[in-house]
């Protein structure tokens, strides 16, 4: 019982204090270990992107989609970047992979659009540290110009404690964005600390309900009064709301019956890889399930 295994663990506190260090010991070689394989597959060119569609609730058509990077790491496999972008934000690797990820999706929806599929815009997730790093703007915009990609094919998905943490640096950046033409996003809608009139002043096109919000929607009044209003806000500030994390039908009704804009979600599609993706933007989607709102 409790007492007893208190006085174990009294007893044995020494044991236990070199049992925690030798498990702070095994974190730290564990991050130094990813660091190392970050590095190497920066190099070697072993992360990939993932796209996902977003849909027009109204129509059923495929308004975009969402880059997602995975690492193939020749010994682990395909591994999800809960298991590496937290620890690239650490140390600073994820502006050069943040790079990568703006590169390689730009490169990708122009080859698109090149081999004449009606492609959509792609939209990439931004870190803190890469958006407040003084080459950001200067970085995109190369990028863009090197790819030949119309800004308007891209958007960026930023969260709300990026643009909270500094609001007035937040507020030129993301002019500077909408001046360049590329679309802004702000995601995990819901779960962050926004202050609703800094909101009203970011040029953002597009709020994305977050996923734990959409997850209960349909036995939690709470959480459907919360995405009601979210839909109701962006419909008043003019911005498109999507909800994340769409998986059931039931989800997707109570959603067309509040009029949200857009969905994405497994119940449409998982994350696919790019080749894919190509395949639906060539059917028209019709591979994706049909909504039709009565
Ligand atoms: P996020 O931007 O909120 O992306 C949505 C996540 O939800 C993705 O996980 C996606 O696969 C997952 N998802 C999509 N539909 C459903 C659904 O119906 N149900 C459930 N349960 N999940 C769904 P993923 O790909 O593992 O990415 C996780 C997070 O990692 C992303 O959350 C984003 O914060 C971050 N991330 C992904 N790619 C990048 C990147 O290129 N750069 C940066 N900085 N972060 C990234
Ligand atoms: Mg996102
Ligand atoms: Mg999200
Ligand atoms: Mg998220």
């Amino acid at each position: 019982n409790a007492d007893t295994a208190m006085y174990h663990a009294k007893a044995s506190g020494r044991n236990n204090y070199q049992f925690f260090r030798a498990e702070m010991n095994a974190r730290a070689v564990r991050r130094l270990f990813v660091e190392t394989s970050l590095r190497r597959a920066l190099r070697q060119g072993e992360f990939l992107l993932h796209y996902q569609p977003k849909i027009d609730l109204a129509s059923g058509a495929m308004t975009g989609a969402e880059a997602l990077i995975r690492w193939q790491d020749p010994d682990l496999g395909l591994v999800y970047p809960a298991q590496f972008v937290p620890i690239a934000e650490e140390n600073g690797l994820i502006v050069p992979v943040g790079r990568w990820v703006l590169r390689e999706a730009c490169r990708q929806v122009q080859a698109w659009l090149d081999s004449g599929l009606h492609a959509v815009p792609v939209s990439v997730n931004i870190s803190a540290m890469e958006f407040r790093h003084e080459n950001f703007l200067e970085g995109l915009a190369l990028i863009l110009k090197e790819t030949g990609l119309a800004p308007r094919y891209l958007q960026l998905e930023l969260t709300e404690s990026i643009l909270m943490h500094s609001v007035e640096a937040s507020a030129s950046v993301l002019e500077a964005l909408k001046a360049m033409g590329v679309q802004l996003a702000i995601d995990d809608f819901g779960t962050g600390y926004s202050s609703l009139s800094y909101l009203k002043r970011f040029p953002i096109d597009t709020l994305k309900i977050d996923q734990s919000f959409v997850r209960d929607i349909v036995t939690n009044a709470d959480d459907a009064s919360i995405v009601a209003a979210v839909i109701g806000m962006g419909r008043n500030l003019k911005q498109r709301v999507i909800a994340e994390g769409v998986e059931t039908q039931e989800q997707l009704a109570l959603l067309q019956a509040r009029h949200c804009d857009e969905g994405q979600g497994f119940h449409f599609s998982h994350p696919v890889s790019a080749r894919d993706f190509a395949r639906l933007l060539v059917t028209g989607n019709d591979e994706l399930p049909q909504q039709r709102p009565d």
